[in-house]
């Protein structure tokens, strides 16, 4: 089982996808990646709307 993120997934156009295996790795990665929009910091508003798109993946 991985969580995993897409852009897509909060509303932005962008193809972007992340998967780990903790929800503290992806945000790593969702941190990283915000950059390129321009999110410096993450807003709060932004973040709720991640941390509810997160998604449990099976992996095989
Ligand atoms: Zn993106």
């Amino acid at each position: 089982m991985v969580k995993s993120i897409s852009c897509s997934d909060v509303g932005i156009d962008c193809d972007w996808y992340a998967a780990a295996k903790t929800e503290g790795e992806l945000m790593v990665m969702v941190e990283n990646h915000a950059k390129v929009h321009g999110y410096f910091e993450i807003p709060n508003e932004l973040l709720l709307k991640i941390k509810s798109a997160i998604r449990d993946e099976v992996v095989e």
